[in-house]
């Protein structure tokens, strides 16, 4: 078990289940504005509504990945804290500053390998 207090990890798991209910609530909404998956709106016959179903859809594709993503981030958060490895550098094993944490609390890395990834892309 890494070093972190215990009520800092009670506020991170609580914040990471507020976070889970609102990308579901979202990926809900996007899916009932994509017009492709809305029968209603896919029927209507307006011109200029192909592109414009063509435009909402891809942004609504979009939109409903990076959800998609942020749910598997936080179930993969939810479930290391659950293992007790919350916190822990994916890459080098070193702990994660908990103000890194708080601020972004599915994050992976640290600091320094979090800096070494994003120079290589
Ligand atoms: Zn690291």
């Amino acid at each position: 078990m890494l070093n972190f207090p215990k009520e800092t990890l009670k506020f991170i798991k609580k914040y990471l289940r507020r976070q889970q209910k609102e990308v579901d609530k979202n990926l809900k909404e996007v899916s009932e504005d994509d017009p492709v998956k809305s029968p209603a709106l896919a029927e209507s016959s307006e011109p200029g509504t192909d592109s414009y179903i063509a435009d909402t859809h891809a942004k609504s594709v979009v939109l409903e990945k990076q959800l998609k993503d942020t749910k598997t981030s936080i179930k993969a958060a939810l479930l290391k804290i659950k293992n007790g490895v919350y916190g822990k550098c994916e890459k080098c094993g070193k702990q994660i500053g908990i103000g890194r944490l708080l601020a972004m609390p599915i994050a992976q890395y640290c600091v320094s390998c979090s800096n070494k990834i994003s120079k290589r892309k």
